[in-house]
């Protein structure tokens, strides 16, 4: 059964060109929304487009530039009318090491895509939809790395515990105008991202160790992260604000009487 509220909406996905962005643009056009696919790879998000069953813009975009930023949502308005929907995904994992391997202009390149990304995107948003006077919803894609540490992956880390703050921030300025603004905190959830991840172990029995860790003993899908997207911007949760929403088989449960294996 399709959510209510979302057929006949305007939405903007960022990271439209693969994974879970992907998803969430094929999930919303079913859905009956008009979508705009944001993503700095035109052809990529080109060829989501075409599997997409709706109307949809592809729009190239680098979701860290200000410019390019005002640029997408001004795209979307331009082709479908007023915006209504947007989720924040775009992102990148940036290298892997200790915070002693970490080197500087991997960690800026991580924060001005994640981190300052998001940033834009929310500022974008809430100057929209107030300047228009109109509600909105917002979904920001962080990590359940933004929930807990990993001194593997440390620009990465810091990127997602930023955007919940500036989410649940957003959610604040947001809410007396009827603009939602919540978070998807995702496990591992099987898309080139996590492959290049898993990859970069180069440790095949570790590789596949996590990727059956979890208490579900599996790694989710970008569907699953795209339906709890699009019933966060849907009208069925109209209650639901500031909220961060772990989507990750039960990795974030840990049995305090027990130790992890
Ligand atoms: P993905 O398959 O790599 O898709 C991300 C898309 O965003 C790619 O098309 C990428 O283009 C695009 N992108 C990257 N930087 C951009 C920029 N500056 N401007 C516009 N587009 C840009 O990754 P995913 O796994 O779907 O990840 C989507 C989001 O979920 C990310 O925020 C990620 O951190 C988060 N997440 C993923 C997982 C997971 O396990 N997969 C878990 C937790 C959170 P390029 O291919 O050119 O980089």
């Amino acid at each position: 059964m399709p959510f209510i509220g979302l057929s006949g909406r305007v939405a903007v996905v960022t990271g439209a060109g693969s994974g879970i962005g992907a998803a969430t643009a094929r999930r919303l056009t079913a859905e009956g929304c008009r979508v705009a696919l944001v993503d700095r790879d035109g052809s990529a998000a080109r060829a989501v487009a075409k599997e997409c069953d709706g109307e949809t813009l592809v729009v190239c975009a680098d979701v860290s530039d200000e410019a390019d930023t005002s640029a997408y949502v001004a795209a979307a308005v331009a082709r479908f009318g007023p915006v209504d929907l947007i989720h924040l995904n775009a992102g990148i994992s940036g290298s892997f090491g200790s915070f002693a391997a970490t080197d500087v202009t991997d960690y800026d390149r991580v924060i001005a895509v994640n981190q300052r990304g998001v940033f834009l995107g929310l500022r974008e948003a809430l100057r929209y939809f107030r300047h228009e006077d109109r509600p909105g919803a917002v979904v920001v894609t962080s990590s359940l790395a933004g929930l807990r540490a990993s001194a593997a992956i440390v620009p990465y880390t810091a990127s997602k515990h930023a955007v919940i703050g500036l989410a649940r921030s957003a959610a604040i300025e947001g809410a007396p105008h009827g603009i939602r603004v919540n978070v998807v905190a995702p496990g591992r959830i099987e898309t080139p991202l996590q492959s290049h991840a898993l990859k970069a172990l180069d440790d095949p029995d570790a590789e596949r160790a996590l990727r059956t860790h979890s208490p579900l003993g599996r790694m989710g899908t970008a569907g699953e992260v795209a339906a709890l997207v699009a019933f966060l911007l849907s009208g069925e949760a109209p209650f639901i604000t500031g909220g961060v929403h772990v989507i990750d088989g039960g990795v974030d449960v840990s049995d305090p009487m027990r130790i992890q294996e």
